[in-house]
């Protein structure tokens, strides 16, 4: 798995659509300061569903829509899509191309698609469980994190190396098992209520 490509329309400062091609191994992004050459890993985070707009340098959600600029009017939305290379099967889904989009509209309205089918965040972070791809994982270390890893509290850190083990789903298996038996709990002591009135 590997990503190929990013397609970007209306965030930060890409008034324009623009589609980068990504090859397999390193590739390096190079231009004056103030460019946006951090912008377009705060897109790739983004659409993994980061919810925090500190992490990708943003006061509201909708400061990530392109404000104008030169000759250019300020956009209503801003979408970006990822274009993954799924050919070795990594992601739990039986495509050789997964296409992942976050859309952002002037209300603050989110909107996430799957291979341009509606989905919701839950479905984004679930492709990605366990995987070390995903708004909280290590793949993406922007300018700071390195410094922030080291840091950390210790019970981030673990959450970090139970990421990286994969064993994160698990523990969202073992937290649902545990709420339905509680459910179940509360059901029986319904039923021993009614069947003690009705005896
Ligand atoms: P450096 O090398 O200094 O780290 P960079 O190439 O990484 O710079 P970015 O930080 O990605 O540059 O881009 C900053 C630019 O993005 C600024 O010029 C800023 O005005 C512009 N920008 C950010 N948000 C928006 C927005 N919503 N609309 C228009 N432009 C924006």
């Amino acid at each position: 798995m590997y990503l190929k490509a990013i397609e970007i329309f209306g965030f930060k400062s890409f008034g324009e659509r623009v589609f980068i091609e990504f090859n397999r191994g390193l590739t390096s992004i190079v231009g004056p300061n103030g460019s946006g050459k951090s912008n377009i890993l705060d897109a790739v985070l983004w659409v993994l569903g980061e919810q925090s707009y500190k992490t990708i340098r943003a006061k509201e959600s909708t400061d990530v829509i392109f404000s104008g600029g030169k000759d250019k009017k300020p956009m209503n939305s801003a979408e970006v899509s990822l274009y993954i290379d799924n050919s070795d099967s990594f992601l739990p889904i039986e495509d050789e191309e997964i296409k992942i989009t976050r859309k952002i509209l002037s209300s603050g309205e989110n909107e996430y698609y799957i291979n341009d089918s509606k989905s919701r965040l839950k479905d984004i972070g679930n492709l990605f469980l366990d995987t070390g791809v995903g708004k909280n994982a290590y793949s993406v270390i922007g300018q700071g994190k390195v410094e922030r890893i080291i840091g950390s509290s210790a019970k981030e850190v673990k959450s970090i190396i139970e990421e990286a083990a994969g064993i994160k789903k698990f523990q969202g298996q073992k937290n649902e098992a545990i709420k339905n038996l509680s459910n179940v709990d509360l059901e029986l002591e319904k039923i021993n209520l009614i069947l003690s009135e009705v005896g």
